[in-house]
């Protein structure tokens, strides 16, 4: 089955063929927040939707590998896409934080280095920076190697999200962290590791002939970015679809698919799996 032709870019429809040509050579990636889960308040709620979870399923019996590529801590992804009771993902990843940590469920272990020292120092002086702006109601997230401070919850997110830009790009400054804005959140968390990174030790380990990656935010951006070099490398085909929102729009130029949030991600996800199928 060709993907229609109003659907996506030519290098997209490429890739498409590709991996009905070569499941078995097939490393379908996503995000975990904005893709298989909806964006809610409290990120510990983020609980992926059925239809998203179950969709990857399907692909993951069709297809040579998947792996979740995510921000959050692997535990924390695992929980809350019930990723360790769901036939179909006996052979799963998930890169957390950025590919510091790393689950397997083959195994059923999880890989958790220690945390660098200035995350914890820099997390001390968040509640002292966000009292002095007047916005000690916004929520500070502990994600063990990163903290994160989120707006969503603020009476005005978007002036609160602005007001916080210089004190946090200092702070993660002085402490040697980098700054990662996302959907009225703000991250600092050790410098080295991205999602492009995540995604070139993936491809380097499974070497596959064709790449899938679904992403919604500018944290995916390097990892976007990872799969059209090595497309344009000529190294492999490339995939990349854009879990849209009114959000954050970054994704849509890099992107060759853009679909309607999870709903969207669960559709595309399902169309490649009845394309495989048949
Ligand atoms: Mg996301």
């Amino acid at each position: 089955m060709e993907l229609d032709k109003d659907l996506g870019t030519e290098a997209g429809r490429q890739a498409w063929r590709a991996i009905l040509a070569d499941p078995a050579g097939t490393l379908l990636c996503s995000d975990f927040d904005g893709v298989l889960s909806p964006i809610v308040l409290d990120p510990d709620a983020a609980w992926a939707a059925e239809e998203t979870v179950g969709a990857l399923a399907r692909l993951g019996g069709l297809v040579g590998k998947v792996a979740v590529v995510t921000g959050r801590m692997a535990r924390k992804a695992v929980q809350l896409g019930r990723l360790d009771e769901r036939p179909g993902l006996e052979s799963m990843s998930v890169l957390g934080l950025y590919g510091f940590e790393r689950w397997d469920a083959a195994t059923g272990e999880f890989v958790e280095p220690d945390a660098p020292e200035g995350v914890a120092t820099a997390a001390a002086e968040i509640p002292g920076i966000l009292a002095g702006l007047g916005l000690g109601a916004a929520r500070v997230e502990d994600k063990r190697l990163s903290v994160g401070v989120h707006t969503r919850e603020l009476p005005d997110p978007q002036s609160a999200f602005d007001a916080l830009a210089a004190p946090l790009t200092e702070l993660a400054a002085r402490h040697d962290l980098r700054l990662e804005p996302g959907k009225f959140v703000f991250e600092l968390r050790a410098p080295g590791v991205d999602k492009g990174d995540a995604v070139r030790s993936l491809v380097a380990e499974i070497q596959p002939r064709c790449i899938v990656f679904a992403g919604d935010d500018l944290g995916d951006v390097p990892a976007f970015e990872a799969v059209r070099e090595l497309r344009e490398a000529g190294t492999l085909e490339g995939l990349l679809i854009c879990s849209g929102s009114d959000e954050q729009d970054a994704l849509i130029a890099l992107s060759d698919i853009v679909v309607p949030g999870p709903p969207g991600v669960a559709g595309i996800f399902n169309r490649l799996a009845t394309a495989l199928e048949g």
